[in-house]
């Protein structure tokens, strides 16, 4: 199923998300089923538990109320992750645009949780920002605990699948070897725009993607280009720390970032960055940064 966390007048929702493209519609779940939880992240605190009743949610509802999208504020899916685990280098082009050899290990960064923001939210560029970049990236959530696990149970760990921009300030991010300042700035992670359960994802390697900016197409990829998968990633961090529910992992950016085009193209005031996802929709955040703005006529 897709759920999705709102804000309804002021009050947080869950919603059920049905049909597609124009056609997409967003029920309240406490409608349906009155005993789930008013969020996904309460839901994935029990996640084993609500797992059976958001499998019996209708996956097509004859709601003679559906939420009005302008009534509803679409907000993250996860909106307090315990942890954003961040990979670099994940994609063999994105590696060679970069400079950079396909690693033997992944490079593992941190986003603060507090850069979050919603998947129409804007992203807020301050001054202290002179490089803001976009990465969209497949977001991996987590609805079990794991430590330890093997790769080839390691997708049990996961409770769905979401579309994350890794929003990247590269002057901050560059300045040393340690990334994570330069990832976590306010408004630097979009997420959504709604969760996708893993069970109506049969191949998280197999997912297109692609990036707009102002409607053009910088980065277009497909999942089964990452160095690492998603089971190798968990494997590999639950080998070293705990994964715990809510945690979410950006698992990596394609080619085709601002930075590593000739010249560099950095993000504007005003543009408009969308990341889309196969089965899993897409963000759209406009881009605020005053003092980025275009000189001369737009
Ligand atoms: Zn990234």
């Amino acid at each position: 199923v897709r759920l999705a966390n709102l804000c309804v007048e002021g009050k947080p929702g869950l919603g059920l998300v049905t049909g597609s493209g124009s056609e997409t519609t967003i029920v309240d779940v406490a409608a349906l089923d009155s005993r789930l939880p008013r969020s996904i992240d309460e839901l994935l605190e029990s996640w084993d538990a609500w797992s059976p009743l958001l499998a019996a949610l209708p996956h097509d509802v004859a709601d003679p109320s559906p939420i009005a999208p302008a009534d509803a504020e679409l907000v993250s899916p996860v909106c307090r992750p315990g942890k954003i685990v961040g990979v670099g280098l994940n994609y063999r082009d994105h590696a060679e645009e970069t400079g950079q050899p396909v690693p033997d290990y992944p490079t593992i960064f941190a986003k603060f949780p507090t850069s979050v923001t919603g998947p129409r939210s804007d992203i807020v560029v301050p001054s202290v920002v002179e490089r803001p970049d976009y990465e969209g990236e497949l977001g991996v959530v987590i609805g079990r605990y794991a430590k330890d696990v093997d790769a080839s149970v390691a997708l049990d760990a996961v409770a769905g699948y979401t579309v994350i921009n890794d929003v990247s300030a590269r002057d901050i991010q560059n300045r040393t070897s340690q990334w994570t300042l330069g990832k976590s700035l306010d408004t630097f992670a979009p997420i959504g725009p709604w969760l996708v359960t893993a069970d109506d994802v049969p191949d998280p390697q197999r997912l297109a993607i692609e990036t707009r900016v102002n409607g053009k197409v910088v980065q277009q990829s497909n999942t089964r280009n990452m160095v690492f998968s998603v089971a190798d990633i968990i494997a590999l961090l639950s080998s070293v720390v705990p994964l715990v529910p809510g945690d979410v992992i950006a698992t990596g950016t394609p080619a085709g970032v601002g930075g590593a085009q000739d010249p560099p193209r950095f993000l504007e005031d005003g543009d408009v960055v969308e990341v889309e996802i196969e089965c899993l929709g897409q963000l759209s955040n406009r881009v605020r940064a005053p003092h980025r703005r275009r000189l001369g006529a737009v």
